[in-house]
């Protein structure tokens, strides 16, 4: 939705009495974004903020988006702040009249660094008004805090947070404390940052260009002569571009430049996939059932694969023979898989000059056996030694998204397969192909499915060949599209895992934000433990179950001790962010941190849980029936859970899957 908030908003009626934009500008923004949960006034905000930033001060739109998306750099540099509580809390104690003991009893009230941090200076006035931050001096200081090392690291790192926090006024001390331990909580999430950074685009540029330019830079959006219909369709395509370009090539510093010097439109032009920048991974969406599948492809051939419980890992290879490896959230992984690197010259045939290849590394013992994630998850993150590797992995590929200087993602999974199948060769227990059949008859692919979990894989992905028109329920046309669709979890590549036969469909992943004190043999333990999904939207968790089984006496003894206050992991009150009824009321809050993977018996409509409410029922929200532990996902970050959108899909999977039951049971 538009607002008119940010068509009748004209940055150049500001009065700007500024050489640089002042840090103060941002947090006033992140303070109002953080009073609102409505999603079109966050979105007016951030967009205003940053229309005003490109028309004044255009050198400071990149630090801004940076400080904005809660990070320094792109994830794969690897940039890191690497501030803990006690560097955070040696340099309030010594700005602020507060001893560290007050300031824990502060964290227990609050729970939250910045708020601490409010709390302790706000009280204190200096003598002196300290100067006024800017947004490039906190960026810059931020970025020399992240290229501190060695020994003497602490005190470095605690002298240049001091430095920060002494200039802080008001809310700045709030949103820059939570910066710094990179926790920003505001709500505000990528997409939307996307989409407020394309609305400011279409709308602005900055004051200084000169008119010849101007003529070469025409405004995506003219809100003079448009109609509201066309500015309307204007934004949607350009947030869609903007979308579109980043899940190719995720770094702020290239699209802001891009977009600073360019018309939004020659984006993908400019900035699109490009060896050395990971982009972000197709996903697969979940089934419950293969007969919908066939229903879905009309009979059109499906490549079907086995679905291999490892890493996934994108492969790049420059035209210099450069190899890079990333992890599904971007990160480089290259130190801890030397021996990918060394293979990738024996794998590629005589004509392979370059590519991106997406695939799945899995542990194998010496008989070359598929081990389980855990094996995997035993090897040391950084800079491992080829001589010292103690678990052996193979790369099982399943798609090639560039070759040789050729972006493919347009290009149909078949003539993609294709080319990953003529170009690259099978090192025996290192590098092969994932194992795959190409059929559309339901009889082979059960079969194949059942082989495939035989051979310890967690199930299969069924994928599109080549684009599929299909007609659903309604008769609506929709294609399902066999081209690689970056950072989309679409119908086109659906995974079909072994626990779907008796259960949900799908394991969830959420979050623990809440538990209870144990009682009889639990008492020393937190149990049951109050269980979230993640609402993108709203930027909220939202309680979905108590979970109670599945844990070890071990596991519950190590959660314990982590789940503590003195790890500050602890909260007293509810965090604005916990959507949970009030009648839910656990002993204790959880900073949120961890994400676990739990299945369950079903998913049931409930009148207290608020996951997904309003998305089944008006009023109701979904919980999980019998919700079982299964595991701890260390790959996962806590806004890569099960969303209540995902939730919700599952509930009607399941329903819709229990109507074909009855039906064929009547049939029958
Ligand atoms: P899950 O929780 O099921 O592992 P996820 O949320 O981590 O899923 P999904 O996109 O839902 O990720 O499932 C696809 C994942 O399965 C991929 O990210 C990849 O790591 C893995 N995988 C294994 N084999 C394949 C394959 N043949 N094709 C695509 N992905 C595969």
């Amino acid at each position: 939705s538009v607002d008119k908030n940010i068509l009748e908003f004209d940055p150049s009626q500001i009065e700007w009495n500024f050489h640089k934009t002042p840090y103060q500008f941002l947090t006033n923004t992140f303070s109002l974004v953080d009073k609102t949960k409505s999603r079109i006034k966050i979105v007016d905000y951030l967009t205003n903020m940053l229309r005003t930033i490109i028309y004044h001060d255009p050198e400071n739109v990149l630090p801004t988006v940076w400080l904005l998306s809660n990070s320094l750099a792109p994830p794969y540099e690897g940039i890191e702040l690497g501030i803990g509580s006690q560097v955070l809390m040696k340099a309030i104690t010594s700005v602020t009249a507060c001893n560290s003991k007050t300031l824990k009893s502060y964290y227990n009230q609050h729970g939250d660094w910045g708020d601490v941090a409010y709390m302790a200076k706000v009280s204190i006035r200096t003598l002196m008004e300290p100067k006024p931050l800017t947004i490039d001096f906190v960026y810059n200081t931020l970025r020399s805090i992240s290229r501190l090392k060695g020994s003497g690291v602490v005190n470095q790192k605690t002298e240049l947070v001091k430095k920060l926090l002494i200039s802080c006024n008001g809310e700045e001390i709030r949103y820059l404390t939570r910066t710094l331990i990179q926790n920003l909580r505001i709500g505000a999430l990528r997409t939307t940052c996307l989409i407020a950074l394309a609305r400011a685009f279409c709308l602005t540029r900055p004051r200084g260009m000169i008119a010849s330019d101007e003529r070469d830079f025409p405004l995506n959006v003219d809100v003079k002569r448009d109609s509201m219909e066309t500015i309307k369709s204007k934004l949607r395509s350009s947030e869609n571009l903007l979308k579109e370009c980043y899940a190719q090539f995720p770094n702020y510093n290239g699209i802001v430049k891009c977009l600073l010097e360019n018309p939004i439109d020659t984006l993908l032009d400019i900035c699109h996939l490009t060896v050395g920048v990971p982009l972000r991974p197709m996903l697969g969406k979940i089934t419950q059932d293969l007969a919908q599948v066939f229903k879905k492809s009309e009979g059109k051939l499906l490549n079907c694969e086995y679905k291999y419980d490892g890493q996934r890992a994108q492969i790049h290879m420059d035209q210099d023979g450069s190899v890079t490896i990333f992890s599904r959230h971007l990160e480089n992984m290259t130190g801890k898989f030397p021996d990918i690197v060394q293979i990738i010259p024996r794998i590629c045939s005589d004509n392979v000059t370059s590519f991106i290849m997406d695939g799945e590394v899995v542990a194998i013992n010496s008989d070359g056996q598929l081990q389980n994630f855990q094996k995997l998850s035993n090897r040391t993150k950084k800079n491992v030694e080829l001589s010292k590797i103690s678990v052996p992995v193979c790369v099982f590929a399943f798609d090639l998204m560039y070759f040789n200087g050729q972006s493919l993602l347009k290009s149909s999974l078949r003539q993609r397969r294709d080319l990953l199948h003529d170009n690259f060769v099978k090192i025996d227990g290192r590098f092969d192909f994932v194992t795959q059949i190409e059929s559309s008859d339901p009889e082979e692919v059960h079969a194949f499915f059942k082989n495939s979990t035989e051979f310890g894989c967690e199930g299969i992905m069924v994928k599109v060949l080549d684009d599929i028109q299909s007609s659903s329920e309604n008769r609506q046309r929709t294609t399902l599209l066999a081209s690689y669709e970056p950072d989309k979890r679409l119908e086109s590549w659906l995974k079909v895992k072994k626990d779907y036969i008796n259960g949900i469909g799908d394991s969830l992943d959420v979050v623990p934000i809440g538990a209870w004190h144990g009682n009889g043999r639990k008492a020393r333990w937190w149990s049951p433990v109050l269980l979230a999904v993640y609402n993108p939207d709203a930027g909220t968790f939202e309680g979905v179950c108590k979970c109670m089984s599945g844990f070890s006496d071990q596991f519950y003894t190590e959660m314990k001790l982590n789940y503590s206050k003195e790890n500050g992991n602890i909260l007293e009150t509810k965090k604005s962010y916990f959507d949970v009824d009030d009648a839910i009321r656990p002993d204790v809050w959880f900073e949120p941190q961890e994400v676990w993977e739990v299945k369950g018996a079903d998913i049931t409509i409930s009148p207290i849980y608020r996951a997904a409410v309003g998305k089944v029922d008006y009023n109701k929200g979904l919980s999980l029936r019998f919700p079982r532990f299964v595991r701890v996902r260390e790959d996962k970050s806590v806004v890569d859970i099960t969303t209540s959108e995902q939730l919700a899909e599952m509930f009607f999977n399941q329903a819709n899957e229990r109507k074909m039951e009855k039906n064929t049971i009547i049939k029958d």
